[in-house]
This record gives structure tokens, C-alpha cells and sequence, in this order.
């Protein structure tokens, strides 16, 4: 049977970190991912504004590979809000200012991603789908994948669920929420004009039913995006609403062409653990003794999260450690958390954490906040604002 120290399974920003993490501690790392292509939402689903890495006030909140994927993602320019003068240092913004962040190319993105992966070593696994685990004394012991080859197993050290939908945790037992509000349609798609190439969002965040946007149709639906024969419709809803958007756009400029759709569902919450701590909105600005990380919020500026190490496991079952949209908050700072840096710094948290153990409920939480720090990370405010 296939070994391997540690299994990353989803491809998405959260896995990439993940499976970077724990490959730079010189751990044999797998890393399984249905598409063939790394990103997820953040390539595939279209959705390429990497938000911001800082409070709004001038001090970056992100760090580590959450700072070195943005980089990675403008290698060769950015399509929209470069990140200039933030490249260049920080510590004098102010609120006028724009904050650190930036639209990348999707495409580009994810081929960089991948050599980046395989460079450190993660052996990338496309079109597998992981669909099931066995499980001895608390802890997964293999992994069932289907591709191309049929069913394989893998035997696992330890495993972090960046699906995005909680699926490892779901197979093996830790308890799960889903999110009760659901998802609305989003339907982001690319088009070219004679101005170049535009991403046309539609659909946005977390609105309430009359807040819509005219351009959504069936919006009064809502979307779990756990059910195989929902995500189907709501993909075909997509798909029609995007194009009968463009076609009123090319009704006012008959140059514009579709050039991309999304190749994933684009849903935002779907199920996430219940970690051994949930970490609500109000905790704003409050020290975690067992930081792994700081996160700020996309939608206002001036809070800044710290987020234990309690929000990414359940010890219901020992080796197995979450990231990405996967991790314990509570609903309102799940649209927060979600997020693509948000999924960086949890995803690099996860992987170093798998690389060191089997068992999370026992990990010495110090030394794994040294390597975090020794590898760039900033654990609490106080070590940014003075
Ligand atoms: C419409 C929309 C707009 C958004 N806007 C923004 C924005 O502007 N900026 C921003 O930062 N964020 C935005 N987000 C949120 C953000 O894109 C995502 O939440 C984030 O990218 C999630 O990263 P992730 O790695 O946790 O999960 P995902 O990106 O979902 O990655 C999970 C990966 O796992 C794979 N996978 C899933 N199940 C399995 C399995 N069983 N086996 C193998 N592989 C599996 C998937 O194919 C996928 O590649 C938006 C989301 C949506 C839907």
C-alpha cells in the first residue's frame, strides 16, 4: 500500500499551504485534488481577489505563505488593484490608503502553485477524489481515492481536510456544522471586450434576500452546496445567468466575449468542524495564548483575529487537522475566515502542525508556534501594534 507522512486532500489555497508547510519540514507529502489544477475556488472558481493581508490601517495582520502566495500570484503582474506601494514596505498606511491586496491571474496562479509544490517536494495527485477513510483507535489509518486507476488506498500519517467541505471529517466521524443560512447563486465569470479582460462578479457575498441584484436570477433559492443533484442544478443556474449577462452586454458592445467559467461550484460556506474551540466575531483583538496566526477582516477595517490552534481539530479523531473554509467559527466570522488569506494562514498552520504529529490533542503547541514564527509567521497583535 501507498505510505505517506502526511496527506493533504483539496488543492485549493488552504491545501497548497497546507501541503507547502509540511513539505518544508521534509515530510513525504501527498497531496489529492479532484481537478487538474491547484486553487480551487481561488483558480477554478474564478474568484481571484487575494483580499487583503492587513487591517486597513497600515499594519499587515498575514504573514508567512499567505504573504508568499499573493507575492507568487503577481510573479508576472497583476490584472487589477497591484499592491504597489505595500511591495515596497509598510507601516505608514492609513485608512485613505488602498489596502494590501491585489486580482491575479487564475491560470497564472495555478501553474505556479504546482511548481512550487512539486519544487518542495508534494507529490500532486489530480482527478482524485478522496471518498472515504478507515479508521483504528481515534485516528484515520488510510484514505480511499478514486481516479483515473480506479479505487486505490493510501495509508496516512496524519491528514489535513482542506476540501473546503469538511468531506474528510464527515467520513471519519468529527462532528460538523453546515451552514444554516445557505448559498446564494454566484455566477463570476471572465469577458473580453476591446478594453481587454474583465471579471464580472455576480453575486456577492452574503446579501440579504432584498438586497438582490437584478442580474441573479432564482435567487430566492438557496444553495447547501452538499448534495450532488443540488450542486448540479445550481451550476446550470450559474451557467444561464452568465449567459444572459453577457448577452445583454454584447446587446451594448457586440466585441465582448465570454472567456471563462467557472469549472467548480461557486459556493462560500458549506460544512465546517466543530473544533475543540469556536472562534466567534467579538473575539476581536483578543490574545490566544495558542495563536497560530492573525487574520484581519475583508469587510471592515480595523479587526484583527487571532486564531487558536483549537479552531483547526477535534480530538474525536487524533491525526486529523483542518484548514481553509473547513475551520470552527461562528457563523458571522465564517464570511470572514473563508477567505483566501484567511485559508493561507490556516492552511500553513494545519501542514506544519501535520508534519510534526499524529496526534493533535497532544502536540506542544509552543514548538509549533517557534517553527510557524521561524518560518515568518506573526502570532498576536501586540507584535504589531506596539
Ligand atoms: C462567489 C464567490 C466569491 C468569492 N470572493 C472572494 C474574494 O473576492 N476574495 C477571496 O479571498 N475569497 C473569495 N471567496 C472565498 C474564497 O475564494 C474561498 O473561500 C477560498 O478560496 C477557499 O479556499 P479553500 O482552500 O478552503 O477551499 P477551496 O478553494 O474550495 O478548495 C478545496 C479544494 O478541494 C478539492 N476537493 C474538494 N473535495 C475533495 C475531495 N473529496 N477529494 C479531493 N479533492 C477535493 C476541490 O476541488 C478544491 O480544489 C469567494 C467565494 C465565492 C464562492
Amino acid at each position: 500500500m501507498n505510505k505517506y507522512d502526511v496527506a493533504v486532500c483539496g488543492g485549493g489555497f488552504a491545501g497548497i499551504s497546507a501541503a507547502l508547510a509540511a513539505a518544508r519540514e521534509g515530510k513525504k507529502v501527498i497531496l489529492f485534488e479532484k481537478e487538474y489544477m491547484l486553487g480551487g475556488l481561488g483558480t477554478a472558481g474564478l474568484v481571484t481577489i487575494y483580499l487583503p493581508l492587513c487591517d486597513g490601517y497600515g499594519h499587515q495582520v498575514s504573514f508567512g505563505i499567505a504573504e508568499e502566495l499573493l507575492k507568487l500570484s503577481v510573479t508576472y503582474g497583476a490584472e487589477d488593484m497591484y499592491p504597489e506601494n505595500w511591495l515596497d514596505g509598510i507601516g505608514t498606511k492609513t485608512e485613505k490608503d488602498k489596502r494590501y491586496l491585489v486580482r491575479y491571474n487564475a491560470q497564472v496562479f495555478a501553474i505556479l502553485a504546482e511548481q512550487l509544490l512539486l519544487e518542495n517536494g508534494v507529490e500532486i495527485l489530480y482527478g482524485s477524489y478522496v471518498v472515504d477513510v478507515d479508521t483504528a483507535d481515534g485516528k484515520i489509518t488510510s484514505l480511499h481515492v478514486y481516479n483515473k486507476s480506479g479505487k486505490s488506498t493510501y495509508s496516512v500519517g496524519s491528514v489535513v481536510d482542506a476540501t473546503g467541505d469538511c468531506d474528510i471529517a464527515k467520513f471519519s466521524g468529527v462532528p460538523t456544522e453546515t451552514f444554516k443560512q445557505g448559498n446564494i447563486l454566484a455566477a463570476w465569470y471572465y469577458y473580453v471586450n476591446e478594453k481587454g479582460m474583465n471579471l464580472r462578479m455576480l453575486g456577492a457575498s452574503d446579501i440579504s434576500d432584498n438586497e438582490r441584484e437584478d442580474a441573479i436570477e432564482f435567487i430566492d433559492r438557496r444553495f447547501t452546496g452538499l448534495d450532488g443533484q443540488e450542486i448540479s442544478e445550481m451550476v446550470c443556474l450559474s451557467h444561464k445567468t452568465t449567459l444572459n449577462n453577457w448577452l445583454k452586454k454584447r446587446e451594448e458592445n457586440k466585441d465582448t466575449v465570454i472567456s471563462t467559467i467557472a469549472t467548480i461550484p461557486q459556493v462560500r460556506m458549506t460544512r465546517k468542524i466543530v473544533g475543540e474551540y469556536e472562534l466567534s466575531d467579538v473575539e476581536m483583538h483578543k490574545y490566544f495564548e495558542d495563536s497560530v496566526g492573525m487574520v484581519s477582516n475583508w469587510k471592515e477595517r480595523g479587526p484583527i483575529y487571532e486564531v487558536p490552534f483549537g479552531t483547526l481539530y477535534n480530538k474525536a479523531v487524533k491525526n486529523l487537522i483542518v484548514a481553509g473554509r473547513c475551520t470552527s467559527v461562528n457563523e458571522t466570522l465564517w464570511d470572514v475566515m473563508r477567505v483566501i488569506p484567511c485559508c493561507a494562514v490556516t492552511g500553513q498552520a494545519a501542514g506544519t502542525a501535520a508534519a510534526m504529529t499524529d496526534d493533535f490533542s497532544a502536540l506542544d503547541v509552543a514548538s509549533l508556534q517557534k517553527k510557524l514564527v521561524e518560518a515568518g509567521v506573526v502570532l498576536h497583535e501586540k507584535d504589531i501594534i506596539k
